[in-house]
């Protein structure tokens, strides 16, 4: 009985450790459990979270702009088979009527100094050329004479018939003049039969200048491509003959507006940049040196 009793109170005080630890791994392995669950939750949290966080990145990358292609900036460049003609550049010959317009001023070269500067050219063995003339001289097919050179009058104001055409007469000098075709028989310009009565003398040639005198690279390639076209053919209607030549209104020209010059049927056009070298690769834009108003005989000479 004595013996039992003990056994008994040693099973009573044996038993209570081991319920101890028990209770105490099950606490332990709720615990993990409890643990596992949340890191489980938050990497669900984390998974749900990084895609939407790739996705607002994505986004972002899509608003930020793409850099576009820079823009090929047309330049001029002497290339091919070339040759120096200088081509002169004028606008008005005769008094500018009105002093304080000093663009006007500057455009306008007096009817003495123009006639100073002829004389200059005749006297001094230069051959004033057309630009029929240059054309194959350009690409190699013929040889010009020494001294070549050529003249140009852009916008077709009256003062060329009644300045500069006589004194071209008199000394049996070429030029070629570029005409804004609808501007034509108003105001301060030619009238259609002073630009036959030109034509007619064989001294005179004209070239396309654009309908309106409109910038071609500001306008519309629609707008641009009418001007470049129609210009031509009213000259061609006007005159009877062909019309090969352009030059671009304010020099205004890219390579869009040398590819509607080439399938209008031109052969050449006329920039304003200054070079006195004519070349295969500048065909459609080609160089010319601008004769300032006021500009005493040698500046004239050293533009040569
Ligand atoms: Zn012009």
């Amino acid at each position: 009985m004595k013996m039992a009793k003990k056994n008994k109170s040693f099973l009573k005080t044996n038993i209570s450790p081991i319920l101890i630890c028990l209770i105490l791994i099950l606490v332990f392995l709720i615990l993990i459990l409890f643990f596992e669950l949340k890191i489980f939750t938050s990497n669900i949290n984390l998974n749900i979270l990084k895609p939407q966080a790739k996705q607002t990145t994505q986004t972002n990358l899509t608003i930020i702009p793409t850099p576009k292609p820079t823009e090929k900036i047309y330049a001029p460049q002497i290339s091919g088979n070339q040759i120096r003609v200088p081509i002169l550049m004028y606008h008005y010959i005769g008094n500018n009527p009105n002093p304080t317009d000093k663009q006007r001023d500057y455009l306008s070269v007096t009817p003495d100094k123009f006639e100073e500067q002829m004389k200059y050219l005749k006297e001094n063995g230069y051959n004033t050329i057309s630009l029929d003339t240059l054309y194959p001289a350009i690409r190699g097919q013929i040889t010009l004479p020494a001294k070549s050179i050529i003249l140009t009058f852009d916008d077709g104001y009256m003062d060329f018939y009644t300045n500069a055409y006589p004194i071209l007469l008199k000394y049996g000098l070429h030029a070629t003049v570029f005409i804004p075709t609808n501007l034509m028989n108003q105001g301060y310009y030619l009238s259609w039969n002073q630009i036959r009565e030109m034509s007619g003398s064989g001294l005179i040639n004209f070239g396309a200048h654009g309908v309106n005198h409109y910038h071609l690279t500001s306008v519309s390639p629609q707008t641009a491509e009418s001007e470049i076209i129609q210009s031509k053919k009213i000259l061609q209607d006007n005159l009877g003959i062909p019309i090969n030549f352009i030059a671009y209104p304010f020099g205004a020209v890219n390579e869009n507006i040398i590819k509607i010059t080439k399938n209008a049927g031109y052969m050449g056009a006329l920039g304003t940049w200054a070079n006195k070298t004519q070349s295969e690769g500048t065909i459609f834009n080609m160089p010319r040196l601008k004769v300032g108003g006021g500009a005493d005989l040698q500046t004239f000479i050293d533009l040569l």
